[in-house]
């Protein structure tokens, strides 16, 4: 009878051991108690190494950059930039540039980009670089005050930036001298924006289509080691370009678009913030 009793009590001590199992196995509650520790455990140890991780890819980032600047200290480089786009020419430019591989800086003015936006889509693709030259490119809205001045171009900005581009370089219509003064200069300090002239003035909306002209302006005025060439998205400029990148791969230069990295100062004011 006692054996009986005992086999009894076993048998019910089993079932509930068995049964509070299966309880661990299809009760969520239960099951998941055992299970998330796992998640929570790796995402502490996720947050852990994020702090180094990122740390370690911001170290990473820096000796690029710092490699980046000695080669650039060293070498032959022309930076070829377009004024005035996105024009009908645009595209041809692209073309030329796309067959040398060379990549370039445009210069784009806000009011030109509607319907316009796939040459900026193939600015973008192509790997160019965008960037600010103002609205309306009009000399007389444009320096009615500094205000007037920086809404301008914060407009262009998101313009840009909802076509998917972000960009902080710009250019003033007609270059920074004589009427970007300092309290224009501070403005676009504050915007966290950069200003870009140039080294070479091809002269390019002077001479037109005579193409060797243009290509002999350039000529004469290569001599530093690193230059930037003022051209325009006109057709005259489709004309000259293959003589202007010949020019420059005879003596050695090699093409590079801006980069925001290097912090080339190329302003007629020579201001260091810009
Ligand atoms: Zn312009």
């Amino acid at each position: 009878m006692a054996k009986t009793i005992w086999f009894v009590l076993l048998g019910i001590v089993s079932l509930i051991f068995s049964s509070s199992f299966d309880v661990q196995k299809t009760n969520p509650h239960h099951y998941n108690h055992s299970m998330i520790s796992h998640p929570i455990q790796e995402i502490v140890q996720q947050k852990q190494a994020f702090i180094p991780q990122k740390l370690q890819e911001l170290d990473t980032k820096k000796k690029i950059i710092e490699q980046e600047k000695a080669q650039w200290a060293q070498q032959k480089i022309v930076y070829l930039t377009f004024d005035d786009g996105p024009t009908k020419y645009t595209p041809q430019i692209l073309d030329i540039l796309k067959q040398n591989d060379i990549k370039a800086t445009f210069f784009l003015v806000g009011n030109y980009i509607k319907g316009k936006e796939s040459t900026v889509k193939r600015l973008k693709d192509d790997g160019d670089e965008i960037g600010l030259h103002s609205m309306t490119h009009n000399e007389k809205l444009l320096f009615l005050s500094p205000e007037s001045y920086i809404n301008e171009y914060k407009q262009e900005q998101s313009l840009l930036q909802s076509l998917g581009v972000q960009t902080n370089i710009s250019r003033t219509p007609y270059g920074s001298k004589p009427l970007l003064t300092q309290a224009y200069r501070d403005q676009i300090f504050f915007a966290h924006m950069k200003v870009w002239d140039w080294t070479i003035d091809s002269n390019d909306w002077r001479y037109k289509d005579q193409t060797n002209l243009i290509i002999n302006q350039v000529s004469s005025q290569i001599k530093r080691q690193h230059e930037v060439v003022l051209m325009h998205d006109h057709g005259y400029t489709v004309k000259s370009l293959p003589g202007i990148i010949k020019l420059f791969k005879d003596r050695g230069y090699t093409f590079q678009k801006y980069n925001p990295d290097l912090d080339f100062m190329v302003n007629f004011w020579k201001d260091p913030r810009l």
